[in-house]
Formats: structure tokens, sequence, C-alpha cells
């Protein structure tokens, strides 16, 4: 016993080790994996990651923007009537209805302004433009020649023609954007240098070239694509929240990153944001699925590490089963052996003369012999049961007859043990389609397990009785019994009670699991009630079956 409890604890810290070498590294990728997470929730690095990239979308806008405005400035100031033919201003501004104002500056109070012509009705523009064109002439004077040199540089080194500013008019009590546009206009010499110039309306703005501008920069947008949130963006002032232009999707509220123009339209912001969505709650879902997923594979781990434990652990005690049933069989092959050969030398001398003794040594070597007899077919019962070849040959028979003829040439033996034996069986048993050989093999386990494990209790009961429809066959015993956390293990191969007073028995733990394969393949089952101390009670249920079902159940088992 101290051996047997030895070697299960040398065992544990090999499944311990294993368990520890698999846990570890899956352990570590966990805590890592938390960690990670962790770090990247902390840093706020998805946020810091998808701004990084709406930054970078918005300078592409501004540039493709500001291309834009440049080709259109461009285009327009081609058109624009030369220094000489100022005169052609009206029918310019008739076919460029976007430009609010034109100017033509040629020297020291020298400027000649037009407003668009349409506008004019409008007495709000009336002052607008009086007061613009007194501005502009004392403007001109004092920067007018700064700001063709500073065009005729940035013909030379940029090739760009025009050069924007803003210019900024009150409205009431708002504050409205325009785009002032200048450039060399055509017949401006070095001797009288000229400065020309328009401005587009807040309205063409914040109508037509922004709107425009903003859906032509966005990347493509498929409205029914939902699997990811479209971006949109917008164009407000410096001086105001609100958006003075926005693309199609822009759905209210406020930008999540800005950018200031830099170039053609100082004063003005460029905004982005997520529609339906904002950037937080993108990285808030993020990490949620992150962690979920982690969970996920945490619990995967976990239930996969569980698995190979109770593998491990079942294959080791199926080894030390195994190891176990071949040292017990291998004494068990012995002693009877042992007996058989000293007997039969003893009787081979001659000098017995008492023929009692002779009797009973005759008696000793059959029943070693029956003995070895029963254990060989139980080996090779299960071999054959392991490799799927057992076979069974169905008989109609009366079984009260099999159960009464397979004891009674046990009777006297168990009798002649100190075995208290009852046996009740039922007349009017229906005939069962069985193998008569099996069924006594079983039986005949059932009852060698009764006497061998009947310490001082020693009785013995065999039932058989109509139950159900079918018939049962019950052997109890008043002996060491079984705890109930063993009763459904002992069926198992190789397996026997880590209990010392079974450890003490000869077995292979072979007798039961034979029982139950056999009663199986008869349709019926095997149970067990018992109690340690007190003794156990197996039943066989066997049922009435069509022979067609026993025939194939015989095949297959
Ligand atoms: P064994 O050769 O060890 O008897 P079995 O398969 O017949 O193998 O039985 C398995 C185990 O079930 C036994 O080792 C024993 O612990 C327990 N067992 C079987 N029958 C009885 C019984 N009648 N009383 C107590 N324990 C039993």
């Amino acid at each position: 016993m101290l051996k047997l409890e030895v070697r299960r604890w040398s065992e544990r810290p090999r499944v311990f080790l294993l368990m520890l070498a698999v846990m570890l590294p899956a352990a570590a990728l966990i805590v890592f994996g938390v960690y990670y997470l962790r770090s990247i929730q902390r840093d706020k690095a998805i946020e810091a990651a998808i701004k990084i990239d709406h930054q970078q979308v918005l300078a592409i806008a501004e540039k493709r923007i500001d291309e834009h405005a440049y080709e259109v400035a461009e285009a327009a100031s081609a058109k624009f009537p030369s220094v000489d033919n100022f005169g052609e201003i009206d029918s310019f501004l008739t076919t460029h209805p976007n430009i609010a104002h034109a100017f033509l500056w040629t020297g020291k109070g020298m400027l000649k302004f037009r407003s668009q012509p349409s506008q004019m009705k409008d007495p709000q523009s009336c002052t607008e433009s009086t007061k613009l064109s007194s501005d502009m002439g004392g403007w001109w004077d004092i920067e007018g020649k700064d700001y063709i040199a500073k065009l005729q540089k940035m013909e030379a080194m940029e090739g760009r023609r025009v050069y924007f500013t803003d210019h900024w008019i009150t409205r009431g009590e708002k504050m409205m954007y325009q785009s002032l546009v200048m450039f060399v206009p055509r017949g401006s010499t070095p001797e009288h240098p000229a400065l020309a110039g328009f401005i587009y309306d807040t309205d063409y703005l914040k109508n037509d070239f922004f709107p425009q501008a903003l859906n032509a920069v966005l990347p493509d947008q498929n409205q029914r694509d939902t699997s990811h949130p479209q971006t949109a963006i917008m164009v407000r002032t410096e001086k105001s929240e609100s958006p003075l232009a926005a693309s199609t999707y822009w759905d209210g509220g406020m930008s999540e990153v800005e950018r200031p123009f830099e170039d053609v339209f100082p004063g003005l912001i460029l905004g982005i944001k997520l529609r339906g969505t904002t950037i937080a709650d993108i990285s808030d879902r993020l990490m949620r699925t992150s962690f979920l997923i982690l969970g996920a594979l945490s619990l995967l781990m976990g239930a996969g590490m569980f698995l190979t434990y109770r593998n491990v652990t079942r294959e080791l005690a199926l080894a030390k089963l195994k190891s176990d049933f071949v040292s017990n069989v291998s004494h068990e092959l012995r002693t009877p052996l042992a007996l058989i050969r000293l007997y039969a030398e003893t009787l081979e001398l001659g000098r017995l003369t008492n023929p009692g003794k002779r009797q009973e040594y005759y008696e000793i070597i059959r029943k070693e012999s029956e003995r070895l007899t029963s254990l060989i077919n139980n080996i090779l019962d299960f071999s054959r049961i392991e490799s799927g070849k057992k076979e069974y040959s169905f008989r109609e028979t009366d079984v009260a007859d099999l159960v009464r003829s397979t004891l009674e040439s046990y009777r006297f033996e168990i009798e002649q043990n100190g075995f208290q034996f009852e046996q009740k069986i039922d007349c009017n048993l229906p005939a069962l389609l069985v193998d008569r050989e099996a069924i006594a093999r079983s039986l005949l386990n059932l009852v060698n397990n009764a006497v061998k494990y009947s310490a001082t209790e020693k009785y013995l009961g065999v039932n058989l009785y109509r139950h159900n429809g079918g018939v049962n066959l019950e052997v109890v015993d008043h002996g060491i019994g079984i705890p109930t956390k063993e009763q459904l293990k002992i069926f198992e191969k190789f397996y026997r009670v880590g209990d010392p007073l079974v450890h003490n028995t000869k077995g292979s733990g072979l007798g039961l699991s034979l029982v139950r394969h056999i009663v199986q393949a008869h349709g019926g089952e095997v149970a067990v009630e018992s109690q340690p101390g007190q003794g156990s009670k197996f039943i066989i249920t066997l049922p009435v079956q069509s022979s067609e079902v026993q025939r194939t159940k015989g095949m297959s088992a």
C-alpha cells in the first residue's frame, strides 16, 4: 500500500511539470496581452493613430483645395481686361458672376474699381462697394508696389500668377469671409506697373466653391458600405465654430481634428469627423472587442489545459492500472501453477498413503486449474473485446436452468468456505436469447467477487426474477462494500478500488468490465448498489428482445 501511494505521488510532479510547461507560456501570453491592451488604452494609442490619419487626410484636402482655387483664379485672371481696356470690366463681371468686386491699380491715386452690376440694386451691397473702393485706394497706394514685387517673385519661383489673401466684411453682427485675389494684369510694364484683382463673395465660397471642393477631395464614399464609418469634412472661419461649408456626409457637431489653411485661404480652418460616431467610440469598441477576444482565448486556453490535464492524468492512471494488472496477473498465474506443481509432485512421489489426503490433493489441483482456466478465459475474452473480435452465439435459453447449473458446481465450494448461500430463482421465467457461456462467465465473475470481497460476513445470495418485462439476476454479498464515488469506476478495465483490503486480494481488474460488456451485448445493463462495510448487490438486467435485435448486437459486439 505504501509502495502504491509513493508511486501515485511520484506521478503528480510529472503531471504538474507538464501542465506548468503549457500553462506558463499561455499565462505569460495572456498577461502580456492584457498589459499591452491596457497600455494602448492608457496612452489612447488608437485615438492618436486615427487622429494622425485624419491630419493626413486634411493635409491632402488642403493641397487639393488650394490647387483647385489656383486653377479657378488663374483662369479668371487670364480673362481679366488688360490695363488699357478696363472698360471691358463689366462684361468680365457678367461672365464671372462669382466675383463680387474687381479693381485695377496703376499708380498712386489711380484706382479703378467696379462691383458686380447685378448686386448694385441691393443698397447694402452698394454701401459695401463704395466703402471698399475708397479703402482700396489707400491700401494699394501704400502696399501696391510691394504686392506687385511679391507677385513677380512668386511667378518666377513657383510659376503662380495669383496671390490669395483674406478679406473680412461686417454684415449686421456677423464678420463675413471673402477671398481677395491679386495678380499683375496684362499690359503692366516695369515702367508702368499695375496691380489687378477681384474678390470672391462669401456666398460663392459658401454655396459653390467649398461644397464642391470638399466633396471632391474625400475618398470614394459608398453609402451602402456600413463596415467603415464615413469621413466628413468641413471648413469654418477662425471666428466661428459653425461650418461655412461642409461635405455631403457632415452630420453636424464639432470636428474631431482641425487644420488651419496655410496658403490660399488664411483665416479658414478645415475640420474632419466621422459620420454617426466619434474617434473615442471607435477606440472604445476596438478595445472592448480586443478584451473580449483575449477573454475568449483565455477561456479556450483554460479549457484546453483542463482537458489536457484530464487526459494526461487519465493516461497516467491507465498506465499505472496496466502495470498493476501485469503484476497482479503474473502473481495470479504463478500461485495456482505453483500449487498444482507442488501437489502433483507430491502425488507423483507416491508417498501419500492416506486416500483422504490424496483426494484432497486432487481436489486442490482441480480447483487451482479451474481458477487458472477462468483467469485465462477472462484475459482471452478481454483481448477479443479490445480487438473487436468478440462474438456471441445467442441461443434461446432457460435462464433459470443456466443459473442453477452454473451455481451448482460452485455451491459445495462456496459453502465449504463458510458462506451462507441463498438462491432464489423464480419459476415461469421467459426463455431468453443469450450466449450461455458468456452469461455463465458473468455470473461466476460476480460470485467470485462476492466471495473474494467478503472478509468477515460470509453471505452470498443469488436471485433471479422477472422485472419490467425483462429478467433481473442479482448477486448479493455482505462483504466490504464499495464507496459511492468508486461505483461507476469499477466497471472500467483494470480498475481496482484503492482499498487495502482489495489490494490484499488477488484480482486483475477485468472481471466487471467483461460483465458489463457481455450484458450490454445482450441489450441489458449492470448496476451496483453498495455501501462500504455493508455489502454489495450487483444487478444484471436482461431484456426480453426479439431474436433479430440480439443477433445484430452479437455480431457487432
Ligand atoms: P478484480 O479482479 O480486481 O476483482 P473486477 O473487475 O472484478 O476486478 O472488480 C473491480 C473492483 O471492484 C475490484 O477490484 C473491487 O475493488 C471492486 N469489487 C468488485 N466486486 C466487489 C464486491 N462484491 N465487493 C466489494 N468490492 C467489489
